[in-house]
């Protein structure tokens, strides 16, 4: 068989066409995700989705014994999939997916059944399928992939332009402190405590956790207070969200660039949390910078250096899936597979910590917890949970666990460090950062303690409590710690609280 036979059989062609429908998807999805998706993880899924569809077509065709009515029944087949709850939420007007819903579904599934059958029955009465309408289709499936793929260079290249002017705009930053970049230097090497940073997504304050959620956290905070933290009581996030926050606590300063063009500011997160100014100036004392991954995309990376072995979800291959399988029965088991590699990578996270404080000295070891932050997945005494909502008790339940889980953790750090270390354990941004994530009346007023109200804990070896400014924001987290530890003088910046949304 030659080339041109091979091109033109029919086995080939039959095969392509529910490919293409199969890759619209996942195209579409990573089109506008192409910063921060590695490309390795989209060729896993395309080349998988390429076999399950192989699969598919050939147990089609060999029940019509023709390759290009297998072709379109496979195609019909995923469109009756994908399409099944869209038809019924317009018909019944329920939009969420419940157990209750598949029983309540049960003659509309019938009904589905049946128009699936009779639209196989009627591939197999068609003769012969006329080839070029089967041509045409397949040729417009291929333009829309073509579309996608050239959005997606768009995207890449906007993420690049963003990229190259954050960088030019820091080494502004940088080179203003290049002298007291060369002060740094000469610090002797005693005088470098590791640095611990935690985060714990949207941990509310003792005061918010006790006006609006009626939880005393007093028992964690006697725990840690005596462990020698101190508690800054007035704090408050500069940002609403992770993917602003984190780069600016992390970088030192409020940045303009990361928060202009809000659709790629997640791909750039990824980029300034790994080349932050913090990490940048510490490496210039000889600190090792360990990042424990999260399961949050953008501080996914450093599972060598952090020695993390638990697995690390996809949010990428998530979130095709989830496109895919949504509205059908999959997507439930979808959600609690998905929920449970979150458990299992948030339990590792703990772990991992506890290990990291062997490593060699001095090192600046950076984690963020995507806890208490939903899905609420674990109970307070660490039991999953499949519960998916916005619930205040589970908001609590959650936030316990953590709590209880990190002073455990942070017996170990302060019992296993040859040197008193620093630890910084914080929220970035509260609860209440998605407004969407909780169903509690609130006043216009409130909104602002459950947005920006976090958590906020110090140790801080050799530094009193009343040098630490009780309102001190995490944009000043490192200005502080770098003033006090290295003799430098940073501005303490003002402490601002902005909103994107
Ligand atoms: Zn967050």
């Amino acid at each position: 068989m030659n080339f041109k036979k091979i091109v033109k059989s029919d086995l080939l062609l039959g095969l392509i066409q529910p490919t293409l429908l199969l890759w619209l998807i996942p195209f579409s999805v990573y089109s506008f995700n192409i910063g921060e998706v590695p490309i390795s993880e989209f060729l896993v899924l395309i080349l998988g989705l390429f076999f399950i569809n192989a699969f598919l077509f050939l147990i089609f065709k060999s029940i019509y014994n023709d390759f290009l009515k297998g072709s379109f029944a496979t195609s019909v087949f995923y469109l009756m999939v994908y399409f099944y709850f869209e038809f019924y939420n317009n018909i019944y007007g329920i939009h969420k997916w419940s157990y209750l819903k598949f029983f309540r579904a049960r003659y509309f599934s019938l009904i589905w059944l049946l128009i699936f059958i009779i639209v196989f029955i009627l591939f197999k009465k068609i003769k012969r399928v006329n080839k070029k309408i089967f041509n045409l289709i397949t040729i417009f499936l291929g333009i829309f992939i073509f579309f996608t793929c050239i959005r997606g260079l768009f995207t890449y290249f906007r993420v690049q332009n963003k990229i190259h002017h954050y960088n030019i705009y820091n080494d502004k930053f940088r080179n203003k402190y290049e002298d007291q970049l060369k002060k740094l230097k000469q610090i002797s090497s005693f005088d470098k405590p590791d640095i611990y940073y935690i985060i714990l997504d949207a941990h509310a304050s003792e005061y918010i956790l006790k006006k609006y959620y009626d939880y005393d956290i007093l028992g964690f905070k006697k725990k840690l207070l005596t462990k020698g933290f101190y508690f800054t009581s007035d704090s408050m996030s500069n940002y609403s969200h992770t993917y602003l926050s984190i780069p600016s606590s992390l970088n030192m300063k409020y940045d303009s660039v990361i928060s202009e063009n809000n659709d790629l500011s997640f791909c750039s997160a990824s980029h300034t949390i790994k080349n932050s100014n913090s990490r940048y100036f510490l490496n210039l004392l000889g600190y090792k910078f360990i990042n424990i991954p999260s399961v949050w995309g953008p501080a996914k990376f450093g599972k060598r250096e952090s020695g993390a072995s638990y697995p690390i979800p996809s949010d990428f291959s998530y979130s095709v899936f989830y496109s895919i399988l949504n509205k059908t029965i999959f997507g439930m088991f979808l959600n609690m597979y998905y929920d449970s590699q979150k458990q299992q990578s948030i339990l590792g996270q703990l772990n991992t910590l506890k290990k990291v404080v062997k490593q060699d000295s001095p090192k600046f070891v950076f984690t963020h917890f995507f806890c208490p932050h939903r899905p609420y997945i674990f109970d307070k005494n660490g039991s999953f949970l499949y519960f998916r909502g916005n619930d205040r008790f589970a908001y609590v339940n959650q936030l316990e666990f953590i709590d209880n889980e990190i002073a455990k953790v942070l017996d170990i750090i302060l019992k296993e460090s040859k040197q008193p270390p620093i630890i910084i354990v914080q929220a970035d941004h509260g609860p209440h950062g998605d407004k969407h994530s909780f169903s509690i009346d609130v006043e216009s007023d409130d909104q602002k303690d459950l947005t920006f109200g976090i958590l906020s804990a110090f140790h801080l070896p050799g530094v009193e409590k009343k040098d630490l400014p009780n309102d001190i924001s995490p944009v000043n987290n490192f200005r502080f710690v770098f003033n006090k530890y290295f003799g430098t003088d940073f501005e303490i910046l003002e402490n601002e609280q902005n909103e994107y949304e």
